[in-house]
């Protein structure tokens, strides 16, 4: 797959478009948002930790920024574990030193090339608490923003130029789709 399919943007959900069966008032949509339908660039199965970390050395080489990328899945799926692989990768954290932004909610970790921010959103529960984390501020030409839990919020999922998707489908195996 070429860089540039990573790159490309989809349209995601139209404000206008309600999801049924969800709450859906001032921008805040739940956690059971389908994943939204966009082209699937990359879809494989992990038997390991270690195989979806390096998974994500092999996702960053085809990342450049800046970039808005959803994380989606369960917790236990793995998100928070192939962003070990992508931070190691990029030279901005070793595995060991990326962990779960739960109470914190944004991890910085800069490489030479690139500025990532590791965020979980688990605990946001309104826009008007997703604007006090001031995420556009994160963003800039030259960063990629990781961010677990931001199906929850529709500007997230309008504004995200990549989505991953990471299904627990057996005690140590993940299904990772990435669409755009
Ligand atoms: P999340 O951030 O989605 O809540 P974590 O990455 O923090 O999940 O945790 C995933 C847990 O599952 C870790 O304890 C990890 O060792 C374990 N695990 C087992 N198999 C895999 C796999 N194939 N891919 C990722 N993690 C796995
Ligand atoms: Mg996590």
């Amino acid at each position: 797959m070429a860089a540039a399919a990573l790159g490309c943007r989809a349209s995601g959900i139209p404000a206008s478009q309600g999801i049924p069966g969800n709450r859906d008032h001032a921008g805040y949509t739940n956690q059971v948002t389908p994943p939204t339908q966009g082209t699937v660039l990359r879809e494989l199965t992990t038997h390991s930790a270690e195989e979806t970390i390096a998974f994500g050395h092999t996702l960053a080489g085809l990342l450049s920024p800046p970039k808005l990328i959803l994380l989606r899945g369960d917790l236990g799926a793995g998100k928070t574990t192939l962003v070990k692989g992508i931070a190691s990768a990029f030279d901005a954290a070793a595995e060991e030193d990326v962990t779960s932004p739960t109470f914190t909610l944004v991890h910085e970790y800069r490489g030479p090339r690139v500025k990532l921010y590791h965020i979980d959103l688990y605990r946001i529960d309104t826009p008007r608490e997703l604007d006090t984390l001031a995420l556009d501020d994160l963003r800039s030409e030259e960063s990629i923003l990781l961010i677990e839990w931001g199906e929850k919020f529709r500007r997230l999922l309008r504004d995200r130029d990549l989505e991953i998707v990471l299904d627990r489908t057996g005690e140590s195996d993940r299904n990772i789709r990435v669409s755009s």
